[in-house]
């Protein structure tokens, strides 16, 4: 057992850098709102003693006179100082060193970056969502002391720092040490002192933590019998009509890292072959990490109000920007976190729990179209992905989506609403893929569909792409991409139009006409065909009938996946007059064979790529220029 070694000298240690800029950040930028430093310092208390139960429940011996974890916080107001002590894991001399000095993890410099570009009042708000919580106390704080034990070791530690470049480590006499634990003692700074006041402390610690599941004691001196703040009850386990909003609220806002107020609350018992409850949040705001690739769920596991995990991936990828937790008494208590995700009890919970978030977002869809549309704007990128990737609920999925439409402006559609108003004869559900809401806009292919008012879904996202090529069919319909195949508009009236059927003259100039382009053009394209798709534009690209859409290609070219990209179809306008000009200018060859290029080159261009050949272009082009303007 180490005696008395406290009169060890400290090691001193510098700072990872990142911990030194972000310190230097935390005091000077982070300003608006000081109180969350409370929050973290409690929340890792009570991660602390989550950590410590679980171990506990393979080691027992862990517990050992001390089953009862707590959290205690002591106001010392002669002193100036506020002291946070848990009774939890603790941390060991190496694990001192890693957690306060070093930074390792990834979303640290992110959560930088978005403090320098941000502005500070958002900073605070950023806090908790990075894993930097600790280092807020430097917020309040000129000088931070670290006494932690680790649970079931001898020796103690005292980890200390002004947060200006360098900390101290030094072993601590057992007698100055918690019995098992971390205590953290924050030597205020003299603008802060009424972070000792009790009032004060109360009110901070009911509104922002008050349903850590640890209880919270308060003490106004150091050996003074504590009172208790809050039971540590776990909000999850008390029955919906029991809980107000503000509590939901102050419990999302722990369990998420987040500040804003969530957009939705699912909070359920399920019964049955399975119990379990489930208190899941939907966040009003997108989360920093919601395109992290390597980011996975955010739900915690439970195992009758242990703790055990946030790593069971309790809700499909595509939901991952729901917070919140599972409690089971399903699942044994020591299930190893690997073998948890082969649990079939607890993909039956998945099931389970994804059916009843779905059904609240469905249900949210129904009542309240506003709030919809901000969750919609928010996270309907990311449900997409379940277009794509849920197989079981595509239908479903299908009927929660959104889209933009070539008759919608603003607002968004259902296809709920796009069946509705379908023409009725129509049998298809036309959709144009494309890179961007202007591009599509601006496409030609869509000019015989507006002609003939049949609305077209304009998707944009990358992921439309992918899901939009297996669809199932919504309502009886299918999806068909208006720049793939045959447009069979034929079949639908042109309101506006006096069609009159083409004299066989006119149809050999058309027929003459595609024979030169295909000609000309048999490098680049794999035909060439009069269509109905154009109104306006004289050319148009579409990809052949079999095989892959134009943005999919580009997509996956793109990405270094596809060898060979097949040859587009040049649909022409037969009664553009450009088209018709270019028919008759048979007699200078040359000119006409340009122009065909030029076609093409226009076609490609509309269609947001790049000239062909771009040389050879401006000198077609050039060529054309001289030759208009010489008269
Ligand atoms: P986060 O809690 O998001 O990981 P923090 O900066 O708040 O980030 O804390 C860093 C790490 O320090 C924690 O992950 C934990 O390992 C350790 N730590 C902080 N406070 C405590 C505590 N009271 N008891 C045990 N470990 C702690």
């Amino acid at each position: 057992m180490s005696t008395a070694t406290a009169e060890k000298p400290a090691e001193a240690h510098v700072f990872e850098a990142d911990v030194a800029r972000l310190l230097h950040m935390m005091v000077h930028s982070v300003y608006s709102d000081k109180d969350v430093f409370l929050r973290e310092l409690v929340s890792n208390a009570a991660d602390a003693c989550e950590k410590l139960r679980y171990e506990a429940i393979s080691t027992p011996s862990l517990l050992a006179g001390d089953a009862d974890t707590r959290i205690l916080l002591t106001l010392d107001a002669d002193n100036n100082q506020l002291i946070i002590e848990d009774n939890g894991i603790g941390m060991s001399r190496a694990e001192l060193i890693e957690a306060l000095g070093t930074i390792a993890r990834s979303g640290t410099r992110a959560f930088m970056e978005r403090i320098e570009a941000s502005k500070a009042s958002e900073g605070a708000q950023l806090i908790g969502q990075f894993g930097v919580g600790f280092y807020s106390s430097f917020m309040v704080a000129e000088r931070v002391d670290v006494a932690s034990r680790k649970a079931g070791e001898e020796t103690a530690w005292l980890w200390s720092s002004d947060g200006k470049g360098s900390y101290s480590v030094s072993e601590l006499d057992p007698a100055d040490a918690p019995a098992r634990g971390t205590r953290i003692t924050l030597h205020l700074m003299e603008d802060v002192k009424d972070y000792t006041r009790r009032t004060k402390v109360e009110r901070i610690v009911k509104q922002q933590s008050g349903h850590v599941p640890v209880p919270i004691k308060i003490a106004d001196k150091a050996g003074e019998e504590p009172s208790q703040l809050t039971d540590g009850t776990a909000l999850w386990t008390k029955s919906k009509s029991d809980v107000t909003k503000e509590e939901y609220t102050d419990f999302y806002r722990g369990v998420s890292g987040q500040y804003d107020d969530p957009a939705l609350t699912v909070h359920f018992r399920a019964e049955g072959r399975h119990e379990y409850t489930t208190l899941a949040f939907v966040p009003s705001t997108q989360p920093f990490d919601l395109f992290d690739p390597d980011r996975k769920g955010r739900m915690k596991l439970y195992v009758k109000r242990i703790f055990i995990t946030d790593d069971a991936e309790l809700l499909p990828r595509y939901l991952r920007f729901v917070r919140g937790l599972v409690d089971t008494a399903d699942l044994p208590l020591n299930v190893s976190r690997e073998m948890i995700q082969e649990s079939p009890i607890l993909s039956a919970i998945r099931k389970g729990v994804t059916n009843r978030v779905l059904s609240a977002i469905e249900k949210q869809a129904k009542d309240d179209a506003e709030a919809y549309k901000t969750f919609w704007n928010n996270f309907g990128i990311v449900l997409k992905e379940g277009l794509y990737d849920d197989f079981e609920r595509k239908s479903q999925l299908l009927g929660l989506a959104r889209f933009r439409t070539t008759t919608s402006g603003e607002n968004h559609r259902s296809l709920e609403d796009y069946v509705k108003d379908a023409k009725e004869e129509q049998k298809s559900i036309y959709y144009l893929t494309g890179s961007s809401l202007e591009q599509l806009q601006a496409s030609p292919q869509l000019e015989g569909f507006k002609a003939r008012g049949i609305e077209v879904l304009l998707l944009s996202d990358p992921v439309d792409s992918f899901w939009v090529m297996n669809a199932p069919e919504f309502e009886g319909k299918s999806f068909k991409s208006v720049s793939q195949g045959a447009a069979d508009l034929a079949q639908f009236a042109k309101p506006d139009s006096a069609e009159t059927e083409k004299t066989p003259e006119a149809k050999a100039e058309i027929a003459s006409f595609v024979t030169l382009a295909k000609e000309q053009l048999r490098e680049e394209v794999s035909d060439v065909v009069a269509s109905d798709r154009l109104t306006e534009s004289a050319v148009c690209l579409v990809a052949s009938e079999s095989g892959y859409d134009r943005q999919l290609e580009k997509i996956l070219a793109g990405a270094g996946q596809l060898q060979t990209t097949s040859k587009p179809v040049l649909e022409i306008n037969p009664d553009h007059a450009l088209i018709k000009a270019i028919s008759a200018s048979g007699s200078n060859p040359a000119l006409q064979q340009d122009a065909v290029h030029l076609l093409y080159d226009q076609a490609r261009i509309l269609d947001g790529d790049k000239p062909a050949d771009p040389r050879a272009f401006a000198e077609r082009m050039g060529r054309l220029f001289e030759k208009a303007l010489k008269g």
